[in-house]
């Protein structure tokens, strides 16, 4: 996903994505900073996609965590606090794995001063009483909640949305039933985010607070906050997914044809929808039909090379999020970073 936003927002002919791009981050082309900002935020995509695999854990510079240690269980709170947990006065430390939790959550569930559950947490403790580690590591704690896509339905309500990457995703029609807020339980999305904060070393935070996640929040922040808010690049991530199975974000453009009442009405019944975060079918060029002929022979099973050549995309990218499990960044130096989440 941060290949592809990185490729998306490097067309300049890609004027939906580019219409994206304004929603989320207020920047447009036109605009003196364009080229500062967009390279800003490209940049980051950029670190995510770099990223290498090690095995050397205690080196590493970015460690993930899928850690379901109920290690406080609030009827007992004693049975979990095992030899690699120790409960410090407002936490509970797992000096090992340098991951810190929370004294009330189950693993390494957070809950914020909202109330809000989270998904994921992104932070480092610049520990450095295990000299065997590496004092500036970065540590991402995916949560249950996360991994279960948010609060799971009843039983009798079959889950809308899946929370991993299926291929099965591309063909689906997101135009009936869907938006782009669907994409808020997407575990993929939830990786991007954190790794947004680890790579920007924490510039990168969650703003404004208690109003910072999900699209409905990402689109009514103002420029200043979504260039420092994690959530507004992950939903520029999932945009650039959805980009490649061929949609795109509402554009309110009425026709020429419309008296100016009309048009206002158009204009206002389609706000709505870009408020909600609606997709329709993409108009760039590389996506009609048209010009999928044009593009790509069509194949037996009405494939093109187009399609294609996106799978391929979309598949490198899978593998890209299946080998961060333990990461390493190419550049550490230069900056601090507290923590945050
Ligand atoms: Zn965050």
């Amino acid at each position: 996903m941060a290949k592809l936003a990185t490729n998306r927002m490097a067309s300049a002919t890609d004027t939906d994505f580019r219409n994206i791009m304004k929603v989320i981050f207020k920047i447009k082309p036109t605009d003196t900073d364009f080229i500062a900002n967009s390279t800003e935020i490209q940049q980051r995509f950029y670190q995510i996609q770099i990223l290498t695999e090690t095995n050397d854990h205690k080196a590493s510079d970015i460690r993930f965590y899928c850690d379901e240690d109920q290690f406080f269980d609030p009827k007992s709170p004693k049975v979990n606090e095992g030899a690699r947990w120790q409960r410090l006065s407002d936490r509970m430390w797992d000096k090992e794995n340098m991951i810190v939790g929370s004294l009330t959550t189950f693993g390494c569930s957070y809950t914020d001063e909202n109330g809000d559950r989270k998904g994921g947490a992104t932070y480092t403790t610049k520990d450095t009483r295990d000299k065997t580690q590496n004092p500036n590591r970065i540590t991402i704690t995916m949560c249950k909640y996360a991994l279960d896509g948010g609060v799971a339905p009843l039983p009798s309500e079959p889950r809308k949305f899946p929370v991993v990457y299926q291929t099965e995703l591309s063909t689906r029609n997101w135009a009936i039933g869907y938006s782009i807020q669907n994409f808020a339980v997407f575990l993929p999305a939830t990786i991007v985010h954190e790794l947004i904060h680890a790579v920007s070393y924490g510039y990168v935070l969650d703003v404004p607070v208690g109003n910072c996640y999900g699209w409905k929040n990402v689109r009514k922040a103002s420029k200043e906050d979504a260039m420092r808010n994690a959530d507004s690049h992950a939903m520029l991530a999932v945009w650039a997914l959805v980009a490649n199975w061929g949609w795109t974000l509402i554009r309110p453009n009425p026709p020429a044809r419309y008296s100016s009442s009309e048009k206002k009405d158009y204009m206002k019944c389609l706000d709505e929808r870009v408020k909600s975060g609606q997709m329709r079918k993409y108009s760039n060029p590389p996506i009609t039909s048209r010009n999928l002929r044009s593009l790509g022979k069509l194949e037996k099973d009405g494939r093109t090379d187009v399609s294609k050549r996106v799978r391929e995309f979309l598949e490198g990218d899978e593998k890209l999020l299946d080998s961060l499990m333990f990461s390493t960044l190419s550049e550490t130096g230069g900056y601090e970073y507290t923590t945050s989440y």
